[in-house]
C-alpha cells in the first residue's frame, strides 16, 4: 500500500486546527488537517441543545470574521458556532480531510509515522490539535446498583432526555450551573453539588467579563494563581447573558450542596464546604469589581457607576444549616449528572514527549520532541489558550515555528 508523503499534519479540524491551518497556509507551509468526525464536531454533539458561546460574539470568534447573523453582545447558539467554524475553513480553503481517524502517530527518526483508518502518512510535523477535553471523568462514586441514571455533561441534551423526579447536578463550573438551571427552569426539583469555583461577573460597569479580563491583562496570564489548578469557573451566556448567583439560584428552588464524597447504603455524603466554597466565588468576584474600578479610575474611564453590583442576597438555609449527607431514594433523585470535568488522552502518540501522568511536555505547545506540537490546551501559552480567541494567537506562534524549522538547516541546528 502506498504512503502518503505530507510536510504537516495538522490532526482534528476543531477551532485549534483551523487556525493553525489559516496560520501555516498564510506561511506557504504544505500541510493536512484529518477531522474523524465533522468540522468543529464538538461544538454539535458534545455539548447539550440549548448551550450558547460562554462569551459574546464580538469575542468568542477568531480575528478575521465576524459573525454576521448575529449582533456584537449577543451569545451565539453552539450549532452556529460549529457553522461558523465551517464557513471560516471554507474561506480560507482549509485543506481537511473528514471522516479519517489518526489511531497512532509513532516517531521516528527524523519524520512521524501516522496510522489512521485510512492508511499510513509520513510526516515532518505533527500538530495535534485534538482538544483539552477528550475523556469525560466521571467519578465512580455511586454504583450502578443504587438504580440511578448517571451520566456526565458531555451527554447530557436537554431536561426530557431526563426520567422523571429530581436530578443531582455535581460539579457547579460552566457545564454544571448551566444546566442545574435549565433542569429548574423545566420544573425539576434540582440539587446542585458545588466545590471551589470562581465566579465572574458577567457585566460590570456596562462592560461584559471577558472585556475586563482582556482589559486587566488576566487573559494573558501564564501560569494559573497558585493552588487554583482545580477551580473552575461558573459563568453562563444562557438567557441572554447572567452573573452566576448561587443565592438567587437557591431563593428559586435549588438545594445547594457542598462537594460530593463518598456513598454508603443509598446515602452520599457532602463535605462541609458550601458556605466556603460560595465565599470564595464571592471573594473572586468581588476582587474582580475592585479591580475593574481601580482601571478605570487609573485610566480615566467614563463608565457608569454600578454600586448594586455588591449587593447579595441573604445566605440560604442550605449555606447556613448544609446538608451533609443526602439519602437519594427519599429526596427523590432518580438521575446524576456529573459536570466533573474531562481528562486529555494522548496514548495514541508514541513519542518521548510526556511527563509520567501522560501530560505533554512542551513550551507553549512546542513538545521536546523536535517536530511535535500541541495546540489547544488548557494554559498552553496564557488563560485564553483553550478558548476560541486564544488558540487563533497560539496557532500563530507554532505555525511560525514550524516554518521557522522548514528553513535549510534549522532543524539540524536547533538538535545540535
Ligand atoms: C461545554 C463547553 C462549552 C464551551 N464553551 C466555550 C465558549 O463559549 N467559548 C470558548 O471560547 N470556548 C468554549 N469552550 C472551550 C473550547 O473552546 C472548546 O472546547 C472547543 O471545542 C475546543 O476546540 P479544539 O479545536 O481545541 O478542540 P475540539 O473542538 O475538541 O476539536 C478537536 C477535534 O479533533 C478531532 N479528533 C480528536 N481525536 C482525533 C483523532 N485521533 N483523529 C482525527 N480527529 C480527531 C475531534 O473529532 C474534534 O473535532 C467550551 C468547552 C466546553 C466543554
Amino acid at each position: 500500500m502506498s504512503v502518503e508523503e505530507i510536510d504537516t499534519l495538522v490532526i482534528g479540524a476543531g477551532q485549534a486546527g483551523i487556525a493553525i491551518s489559516e496560520h501555516l497556509g498564510s506561511r506557504g507551509v504544505p500541510h493536512l488537517v484529518l477531522e474523524k468526525n465533522r468540522i468543529a464536531e464538538n461544538w454539535r454533539s458534545a455539548r447539550w441543545d440549548s448551550l450558547v458561546a460562554n462569551g459574546p460574539a464580538w469575542h468568542d470568534r477568531f480575528p478575521n470574521m465576524d459573525f454576521t447573523a448575529h449582533g456584537p453582545d449577543d451569545f451565539v447558539p453552539k450549532e452556529q458556532v460549529a457553522d461558523y467554524f465551517v464557513a471560516y475553513a471554507e474561506k480560507i480553503g482549509a485543506p481537511i480531510r473528514c471522516g479519517v481517524e489518526v489511531t497512532s502517530v509513532i516517531q521516528q527518526a527524523d519524520r512521524f509515522r501516522v496510522e489512521t483508518s485510512d492508511g499510513v502518512i509520513h510526516a515532518v510535523n505533527v500538530v495535534s490539535a485534538t482538544g483539552a477535553f477528550q475523556r469525560p471523568i466521571m467519578p465512580s462514586v455511586v454504583p450502578a446498583e443504587a438504580g440511578i441514571m448517571q451520566i456526565h455533561s458531555h451527554a447530557y441534551r436537554n431536561p426530557s432526555q431526563m426520567p422523571e423526579g429530581a436530578v443531582l447536578v455535581v460539579g457547579a463550573g460552566s457545564s454544571g450551573t448551566q444546566i442545574a438551571e435549565e433542569l429548574l427552569r423545566s420544573g425539576r426539583k434540582v440539587y446542585l453539588s458545588i466545590g471551589p469555583h470562581d465566579r465572574p461577573p458577567r457585566r460590570y460597569r456596562g462592560r461584559d467579563f471577558v472585556w475586563w479580563l482582556g482589559a486587566l491583562g488576566i487573559w494573558d496570564l501564564k501560569v494559573p494563581a497558585p493552588n487554583t489548578e482545580h477551580v473552575t469557573i461558573a459563568v453562563s451566556g444562557a438567557y441572554g447573558g447572567n452573573t452566576v448567583d448561587f443565592r438567587r439560584l437557591a431563593a428559586r428552588g435549588m438545594n445547594l450542596l457542598g462537594r460530593a464524597g463518598t456513598y454508603d447504603n443509598g446515602i452520599l455524603h457532602f463535605a462541609p464546604d458550601l458556605a466556603d466554597n460560595i465565599a470564595r466565588g464571592d471573594a473572586n468576584y468581588l476582587s474582580l469589581l475592585d479591580r475593574a474600578d481601580d482601571y478605570a479610575a487609573k485610566n480615566g474611564l467614563d463608565l457608569p457607576e454600578e454600586p448594586e453590583a455588591r449587593e447579595m442576597l441573604l445566605d440560604p438555609e442550605s449555606m447556613t444549616n448544609p446538608t451533609l449527607s443526602l439519602n437519594l431514594a427519599d429526596a427523590g433523585i432518580t438521575a446524576i449528572i456529573w459536570a466533573t470535568g474531562y481528562a486529555q488522552d494522548f496514548g495514541w502518540i508514541e513519542a518521548d514527549a510526556f511527563d509520567d501522568k501522560g501530560r505533554p511536555i512542551h513550551e507553549r505547545g512546542v513538545s521536546k520532541v523536535p517536530g511535535l506540537y500541541f495546540l489547544g490546551l488548557p494554559w498552553l501559552s496564557r488563560r485564553a489558550s483553550s478558548f476560541i480567541w486564544g488558540v487563533w494567537h497560539d496557532a500563530d506562534h507554532l505555525a511560525s515555528r514550524i516554518a521557522e524549522q522548514r528553513q535549510p538547516g534549522a532543524r539540524a541546528a536547533s538538535a545540535g
